[in-house]
């Protein structure tokens, strides 16, 4: 368990770690079992390692089983519709459980529970049902919240508004023992028409620069090998911070530490993605030549709609440069299909940036309408016919373009980070490329967490199978 050092606020830090004290020595002797399901990014993940890191510290055992489980916690996201039912189907769901096991505590948090809509619901219909509602500014509280809960003995909600404090010099959890998400920046300013993030997740904070390189110090001492540094808009990490400082500088700051071997990033606007971030990108020999650049859509005229602040030629002349100066970059992206009023028209344009780019990989998205947003009052929805005919297309697209350029890297050796047994035979491992690309080898389980060369001898669509060559 590793703890996180950035001790912004003190006075909260110290209450948080008495209260955790205090539940361990309550609830010693029990044997307790904590259950967690995380949905939605990476961001989240993150949430739910640090969330994870508390239950332990109280004396709470993870389980896979849901029924085994004493708490229960989902971490909810609400980027898409979908995403947002499953929740619901999940809460309903509980009562059974709750009958079973009365003693039961069951809590959500995340991103959906910033929302009105979502609260009133939670509160009129699963009132038994649900314990403990936080959102996504106060996760560091869960021990004083679940202490709370304990003595009350009914639901307590706690919701704010707007980011107040970070407080992170709290226990974590990682679920990999040589990668690790570390965030450099919280929130999002942009207000995309058709994105809640800003709503739920607050403005942009910055860390400050000196504590995220002592936390990757920390974990590069723990055996952490790769750092996902993470923020919802990477590129303008440092804006209101008063030392003197970018994302390209931080990346050339963190490129410096020993011992860590790889640098990625999640996620990057095109509109902020300055020249000083592609050299840095070029010259840090541990940045990963891996650049994920979501487009949304290729329209110019639907990016203003989206209110994204680029054009197609902006994004296309970026991409050209990237390739250019970053030498054999993959290069990824998010693409919405269905927004209100996209034409026929504007899906070619999409599938025109499609074929210039020849993405390694595209993350592929039917729009959802979100309730806040500009984009769910601009009307002119696209049928859910045309919708799902255009996103059939954009697959065999963007499927044909991954398998052409996996099928040129046949012969090649390649870096791989390994990372686990492989999910469908356990004689292979599974690693991944600086590219990102996923590869299947033979090989000793003691080589999980190694950089190894993987000469690669077939090509698949979404993977690569290879040999290994030498351990480095
Ligand atoms: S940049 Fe746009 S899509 Fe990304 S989190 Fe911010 S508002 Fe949402």
């Amino acid at each position: 368990m590793n703890r996180e050092n950035i001790a912004v606020n003190d006075e909260e830090l110290k209450k948080q770690l008495v209260t955790i004290d205090n539940l361990r020595y309550e609830l010693k002797g029990k044997e307790l079992f904590y259950y967690i399901e995380t949905f939605g990014c990476l961001m989240n993940e993150k949430d739910s390692e640090k969330l994870s890191g508390v239950l332990r510290e109280i004396g709470y055992v993870e389980t896979q089983s849901i029924k085994q489980a004493d708490f229960i916690l989902y971490n909810t996201c609400c980027i898409r519709d979908n995403a947002e039912r499953k929740i619901y189907g999940r809460v309903g769901n509980i009562k059974g459980l709750k009958q079973k096991k009365p003693d039961l505590i069951v809590s959500i948090c995340g991103c959906m529970m910033q929302q009105e809509h979502v609260l009133e619901k939670l509160q009129k219909k699963y009132k038994r049902e649900v314990d403990i509602i936080f959102g996504t500014h106060n996760i560091y509280k869960l021990a004083e919240l679940l202490s709370t809960r304990m003595e009350v003995g009914h639901q307590i909600i706690d919701i704010w508004r707007e980011h107040k404090d970070i407080v992170e010099d709290l226990p974590s959890v990682r679920k990999y023992k040589h990668k690790a998400a570390v965030n450099i920046m919280y929130g999002c300013d942009n207000f995309c028409s058709y994105c809640v993030v800003p709503y739920v997740r607050g403005r942009e904070r910055s860390r400050d620069s000196g504590s995220i390189i002592q936390e990757i110090k920390d974990l590069v001492n723990d055996g952490v090998k790769e750092v996902m540094l993470l923020g919802q808009n990477v590129n303008s990490y440092g804006k209101g911070l008063s030392e003197d400082i970018t994302f390209a500088k931080l990346l050339r700051e963190v490129n410096k530490i020993e011992g860590l071997k790889r640098i990625r990033y999640m996620t990057s606007h095109p509109k902020d993605f300055t020249d000083e971030v592609i050299y840095a990108i070029r010259d840090c020999e541990k940045v990963c030549n891996y650049v994920h650049l979501p487009i949304q859509s290729g329209s110019t005229k639907v990016l203003e709609e989206m209110n994204r602040k680029y054009t197609k030629d902006h994004y296309l002349n970026l991409a050209e440069k990237i390739k250019k100066e970053i030498d054999g970059v993959a290069i990824t992206t998010d693409i919405i299909v269905g927004f209100p009023c996209e034409t026929e028209e504007d899906f070619l344009e999409t599938l025109d940036v499609i074929r210039k780019v020849g993405y390694d990989s595209a993350f592929t998205y039917i729009y959802s309408k979100r309730t806040g947003t500009k984009a769910a009052t601009m009307g002119g929805e696209v049928s859910a016919e045309v919708i799902n005919e255009r996103f059939n297309r954009l697959i065999l697209e963007t499927d044909k373009i991954q398998k052409e350029n996996n099928a040129k890297r046949n012969g090649i050796t390649y870096k791989v980070l390994v990372e686990e047994l492989s999910k469908s035979d356990s004689k292979l491992l599974t690693g991944r490329t600086e590219q990102n690309i996923l590869v299947h080898f033979e090989g000793d389980e003691s080589l999980i967490g190694e950089l190894v060369d993987v000469e690669i001898f077939e090509t698949k669509g979404h993977y690569l199978n290879g040999k290994l060559k030498t351990e480095s």
